[in-house]
């Protein structure tokens, strides 16, 4: 089977990482390990490995066939309908980019659930920008928001999770999706706050359901994203919310301090709460060397120095 015409996707513009070229792993058909409720694709029945997909010589001849039409791509992202690390040659396929990649970086956006495989682990540490998924740690919730396929191990995932971050010398980044009455209890947030402490990723992502899901599930509210970043005091949070409310108010240079102490802000949440008046604080507060912005994978968050 050829898979030739649907490997690949964009390139296309993207907000944080510039031109990103997208790589499905599955193109044929849904292949996952999870069945999650918020999935955007069709609800599928989980599975521990791909049976269909292309070759890794089909996969780089695309990419290379991509550079050369769009010589300027800067980030390559590996991704699948469902799971890409399912891949069976996932660290041959790593290894073949990384010689082709030129200046661009490698992404790949995972569950996670797979981490605690070797094989797995090896070909992750090889790419430039690993995005896992971590909707859950109690194993109840884990079990019914993400429908996992049986024999996978929650603790052991996280355990995984740390190993992997104290390891690695690229950008781990964590993304939660939060869903209404499954994920947003306060013992399950203040045990993913725990959790996400000891892995240390670069940046932690959380959002909800902005696009049809496969399951009648229900998305939270961004005042809801708003207090979970609150509690997750201390971390990079990116609050990832289409047409987030503008809520512009007034703040002191103390308060704008108190709040960067508390939990570094994205130029989006800078925007989106602070005055005029404000920002021109903040701008001082940064000429001064009180604050500084830093680069994490992309994202600009300013944070007390
Ligand atoms: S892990 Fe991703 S692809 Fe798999 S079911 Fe969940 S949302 Fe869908």
């Amino acid at each position: 089977m050829s898979y030739s015409n649907n490997i690949i996707f964009g390139p296309i513009p993207s907000r944080r990482f510039g031109i990103s070229l997208g790589i499905d792993l599955s193109p044929s058909k849904k292949q996952c390990n999870f069945d999650c409720l918020y999935c955007e694709l069709e609800k599928a029945k989980t599975v521990d490995t791909m049976t269909t997909y292309p070759s890794v010589e089909e996969v780089i001849a695309e990419v290379k066939a991509s550079f050369v039409k769009h010589p300027k791509i800067d980030v390559i992202t590996i991704t699948a309908n469902g799971e890409p690390t399912l891949y069976p040659d996932l660290e041959r396929l790593v290894d073949e980019l990384n010689k082709i990649k030129k200046d661009a970086k490698t992404l790949i956006l995972s569950n996670g659930s797979t981490i605690y495989d070797e094989n797995i682990y090896k070909a992750l540490l090889k790419i430039d920008t690993v995005k896992l998924s971590l909707d859950c740690v109690s194993e109840k919730c884990f079990k019914k928001l993400d429908r996992i396929h049986n024999g996978i191990d929650i603790e052991k995932i996280i355990d995984y999770m740390i190993r992997f971050s104290q390891e690695t010398k690229n950008i781990l980044v964590l993304e939660v999706l939060f869903v209404k009455t499954l994920n947003d209890k306060d013992e399950e947030i203040k045990a993913l706050y725990e959790a996400i402490k000891k892995i240390k990723p670069h940046r932690v992502d959380i959002g909800t359901i902005d696009r049809p899901p496969a399951y009648n599930v229900k998305p939270v509210s961004f005042e809801t994203l708003e207090k979970i970043a609150e509690t997750f005091e201390g971390i990079n949070v990116n609050i990832a919310f289409k047409n987030r409310p503008k809520l512009q108010s007034s703040f002191s240079e103390e308060e704008i301090k108190n709040m960067l102490k508390r939990r570094p802000l994205t130029q989006e949440d800078i925007n989106n709460m602070f005055d005029e008046d404000s920002k021109k604080l903040l701008e001082k507060l940064v000429l001064n060397q009180i604050v500084s912005l830093v680069d994490s994978s992309g994202l600009n968050f300013y944070k007390i120095l």
